[in-house]
């Protein structure tokens, strides 16, 4: 006999277990199948490692420079083998959190691969093997990390993400295949240790899907901290050296280029997860791996919805999540109660970038007569007095109305300061509305104010 449920939801990352909770919450009776770990990606190799380790590094860094602030320390070391175990302790206690809250909404966890055999059944590859007939399937797989057929890209100390994140030694040089976000945020953990870092972008410029001004300055900023960054430049091949090193060729305006690496990571994008997912007989529309939905987050087959990034959108936790939320909305019948319209994007490197909305380029690119208002947070009392890097704030509002259309920031604390320009867009506001709030002296944020009413 299968168990029986309302909602199965396949893979427990922040987009499957936030939509679980969701539909237990709306009454469903629900499971969640994970094949690995409860918090997925995001909790076990993805947002949540990469910045307790960059915590740790960051401070590293901080007290390596405190002379500046009048403070002296001896000697100052790193142990990546302690920050390595604080990671896993951290993510210990955070996925014992998911799991309270399985329970607490009454959702069957399954442990073991969902396979979905057909419209209304899943089953379950575990220990045992387990049938469950649903009325509603959710997929929420999630991604894995995208290989590129480079040569020698199967030699050892030729690294993911996932394999970097569990490492307990340190490469002295690191060079980094691709300048996206897992490119800068690994180059600005390792330059922080004091490593040598090189990275090898294809395109024209690092983050190349963000402002082009933030490219520029993260740029001249990681260069004073021993990052190389080359970039309209192409992989050829990855070889040994002497001395266990690698040899990475790449060629940079028609020249053959060679730079010796103690590892390599390669971080070119990541690939939708659909591995074993379905059965025989089903046909789920899919475009170079990715699921495809529509606004509802519906497949073809329209009681088997998918979500996060399996989907290939934006690839971000908190958009899985929104997604997760809005999908078990429609299944229910009711309005999404989350607005897509203001994503925020965000990069943890020193300083902080952050974004949401359209930047003035895309605004344009879509008709727009728009104004742009510029800060820089070299006026701004903290960041003067916490010795911060150089750094903006960028609004871009409608010209007509001064309605908020999107905001570029890169300075500290950008990560959090952002959701008052997520806050704006979402509510329509306007940069006369945005300028009336008081903000606190001294503080960072009093740079929005700046920003507003420049
Ligand atoms: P996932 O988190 O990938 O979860 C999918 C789950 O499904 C996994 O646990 C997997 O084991 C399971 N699964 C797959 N197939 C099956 C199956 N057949 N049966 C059962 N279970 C299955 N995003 C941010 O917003 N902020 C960040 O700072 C950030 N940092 C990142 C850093 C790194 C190094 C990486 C790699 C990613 C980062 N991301 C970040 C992206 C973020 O992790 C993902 O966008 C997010 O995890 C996607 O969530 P998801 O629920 O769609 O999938
Ligand atoms: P990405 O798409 O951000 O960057 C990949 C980069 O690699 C691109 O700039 C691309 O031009 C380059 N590239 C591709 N093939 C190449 C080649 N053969 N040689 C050289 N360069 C090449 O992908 P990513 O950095 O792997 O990150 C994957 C996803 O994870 C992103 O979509 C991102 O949303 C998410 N992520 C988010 C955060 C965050 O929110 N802070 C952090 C890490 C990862």
């Amino acid at each position: 006999m299968a168990d029986s449920f309302d909602l199965v939801v396949i893979g427990a990352g922040p987009g499957g277990y936030i939509a679980a909770i969701e539909s237990a919450k709306k009454g469903m009776k629900t499971a969640l199948v994970e094949k690995r770990e409860l918090g997925g990606t995001c909790l076990n190799r993805g947002c949540i490692p990469t910045k307790t380790i960059m915590h740790s590094t960051d401070l590293f860094a901080e007290i390596k420079a405190c002379e500046q602030l009048g403070i002296h320390v001896d000697a100052a070391s790193y142990n990546m083998e302690e920050i390595q175990e604080r990671k896993d302790e951290v993510i210990k206690q955070l996925r014992d959190g998911i799991a309270m809250l399985m329970k607490k909404n009454k959702i069957a966890v399954y442990s073991g691969t969902g396979c979905i055999t057909s419209t209304n059944e899943v089953t379950v590859q575990g220990e045992e093997q387990t049938l469950l007939s649903t009325d509603k399937i959710l997929i929420a797989t999630g991604s894995v990390p995208a290989m590129p057929p480079i040569p020698g890209a199967d030699l050892p100390d030729v690294v993911n993400s996932d394999t970097l994140l569990n490492r307990k030694e340190v490469y002295p040089h690191l060079v980094i295949i691709g300048g996206g976000v897992i490119g800068m945020e690994f180059a600005s953990i390792y330059s922080s240790l004091g490593c040598q870092v090189t990275v090898i972008e294809a395109l024209d410029r690092i983050l190349a899907n963000m402002d082009k001004e933030i490219a520029q300055n993260l740029k001249m900023i990681l260069k004073k901290r021993n990052v190389e960054i080359h970039t309209k430049a192409k992989v050829e091949e990855i070889a040994e050296g002497a001395d266990k090193a690698l040899l990475c060729r790449y060629t940079e305006k028609d020249t053959l280029h060679e730079v010796e690496a103690d590892g390599i990571l390669v971080a070119v994008g990541r690939r939708a997860n659909t591995e074993g997912l379905f059965g025989e007989g089903i046909e789920i529309a899919t475009d170079r791996g990715r699921i495809l939905v529509n606004k509802n987050y519906q497949t073809n087959i329209p009681n088997i919805y998918a979500i996060g990034d399996v989907t290939g959108g934006i690839q971000l936790a908190h958009v899985a999540s929104a997604e997760g939320i809005n999908a078990v909305a429609h299944m229910v019948n009711e309005k999404f109660p989350i607005n897509m319209q203001a994503i925020p994007g965000c990069v943890y490197t020193n300083p902080e970038i952050a974004t949401v909305g359209l930047s003035r380029e895309e605004a344009e690119a879509d008709g727009m007569t728009v104004t742009t208002h510029k800060y820089a947070m070299s006026a701004n009392g903290k960041s003067v007095l916490s010795n911060q890097e150089r750094g903006f704030i960028k609004v871009v509002a409608e010209a007509e109305t001064g309605k908020i259309l999107g905001a570029q920031m890169m300075c500290a604390r950008a990560t959090d300061m952002i959701s008052e320009f997520g806050t704006a867009i979402t509510a329509g506001m306007t940069l006369e509305e945005m300028g009336s709030v008081i903000r606190p002296h001294p503080t960072f944020s009093e740079g929005i104010t700046e920003a507003v009413n420049a």
